[in-house]
């Protein structure tokens, strides 16, 4: 049997990026029906560190604190990090951005993936319970749509069928949507593979994401709250299978070493897990009243750290523009709305996208004359204040 229904809109896919979309515009007074296949991983404070975690810039931090879940995320498991140092094996000079330059107390937070879809979805939950108009639907799968001037007609695979407004899809960097709305990617396969984990040290992490650039792909230690650090280890694929493979103590031997053993020795690592690196772009953000956000419109290499926050920008910027169409009466689906997301979207997603593959070309290079500028490059940007001051506002969001 199948019922139809007029829905302001729907979001497919509840992971940060559209289960933040969805409560903001449930508390901007939107309908909103959330689609996803998986049901999301409970959160336990017991638990091991969820393998995936992610740098929060101060706005990321601002956008959930104004959707009321930030405090709880602080209270569960979260680590403020006051420094960054990048440096270059091949080449003397390096960058540090410190917090208290800045008048800050934090340049940033490492937070949990599934503690952050957990809390999400646990506030999402509580606002349907309390009369808002939100629905979650899962495990549910949209396996049709159609998109005219009118609305989207969207079948799930239990046989439901609904009809939108507006379609936000949120469904991450493999986007089934995009490819029924038939909107290309450009896409740059790094041929790499980061490796995460999570390592002791034997000196503290001192509240500091580092970064060491080396031929073949960077290393960064993020700092968690208690006392280790998360590796993203960047490597060419077939050095990461053979990575992989290898035995913990002989991994940690390897990882210290790549590492300049900074924080000394790697005294424990938890198990390894590894996520293929592409860049991929949308050619389009919006076809008809359907809209890309988050990974589903841009996936980038996860060297600077700027993926979900990129995404949360996009939340931000759409979720306003909706409101702002909404106050006035008009329809949020309307296509001038939906242009202007994509203006303001578009450009700075592929400047970011562009500008991270670049980093990732020049760094990765063995080549001395371009390790030598490289070196000479992070000591200027370190000396020049106002420079150093762009960049650190650009890393927070804050252009
Ligand atoms: C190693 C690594 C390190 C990273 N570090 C950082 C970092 O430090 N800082 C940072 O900002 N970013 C980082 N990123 C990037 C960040 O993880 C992603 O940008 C972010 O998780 C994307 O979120 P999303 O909600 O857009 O997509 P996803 O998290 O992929 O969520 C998509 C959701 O859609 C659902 N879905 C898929 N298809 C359907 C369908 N047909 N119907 C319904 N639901 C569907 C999925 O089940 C999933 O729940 C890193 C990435 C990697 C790989």
């Amino acid at each position: 049997m199948s019922r139809r229904q007029e829905l302001d809109v729907i979001v497919v896919g509840a992971g940060v990026a559209g289960s933040a979309t969805a409560l903001a515009l449930v508390r901007a007074g939107f309908g909103v029906t959330l689609v996803e296949t998986r049901s999301p991983m409970e959160w336990r404070a017991d638990d091991e560190v969820d393998p995936r975690v992610v740098a929060l810039a101060p706005d990321s931090a601002s956008l959930l604190d104004e959707l009321g879940v930030w405090s709880s995320v602080l209270d569960a498991r979260a680590s403020a990090y006051r420094r960054m140092r990048v440096w270059d094996a091949l080449a003397p000079g390096a960058l540090t951005f410190d917090a208290a330059d800045r008048g800050e107390a934090a340049l940033g937070w490492i937070v949990e993936n599934r503690l952050l879809q957990h809390v999400l979805w646990r506030t999402l939950n509580a606002s349907s319970a309390s009369g808002n108009p939100a629905r979650l639907l899962c495990p549910a799968e949209v396996v049709a749509i159609d998109n005219d001037h009118e609305g989207v007609a969207v079948a799930l695979a239990d046989g439901t069928r609904l009809r939108t407004r507006l379609l936000i899809a949120a469904d991450g960097a493999a986007s089934p949507m995009r490819r029924r709305l038939g909107i290309g990617t450009r896409d740059r396969d790094y041929g790499q593979r980061a490796i995460v984990a999570h390592v002791g040290t034997e000196r503290s992490h001192e509240a500091t994401a580092w970064q060491r650039f080396q031929p073949g792909g960077p290393l960064a230690f993020l700092p968690l709250a208690d006392g280790r650090s998360s590796i993203v280890w960047s490597r060419p694929d077939e050095d990461a299978a053979r990575l992989l493979a290898l035995d913990d103590s002989a991994f940690r031997a390897e990882l210290g070493c790549a590492f300049d053993f900074r924080l000394g020795a790697i005294v424990s690592a938890s198990p390894r897990h590894a996520f293929p690196l592409r860049l991929r772009l949308a050619e389009r953000h919006v076809a008809g009243r359907c809209v890309l956000i988050g990974d589903a419109a841009h996936a980038v290499h996860p060297l600077a750290g700027q993926g979900l926050n990129l995404g949360l920008r996009d939340v931000r910027c759409l979720v306003t523009l909706l409101t702002h169409a909404k106050q006035r009466g008009g329809d949020p689906g309307a296509a001038h709305v939906l242009r202007r997301y994509e203006r303001e979207r578009r450009s700075e997603n592929t400047l970011a996208a562009h500008s991270l593959d670049l980093i990732e070309r020049s760094f990765g290079s063995k080549a001395m004359p371009l390790a030598a500028a490289r070196g000479l490059a992070l000591s200027l940007v370190d000396r020049i204040g106002p420079l150093k001051h762009l960049l650190g506002d650009a890393a927070a969001g804050r252009l």
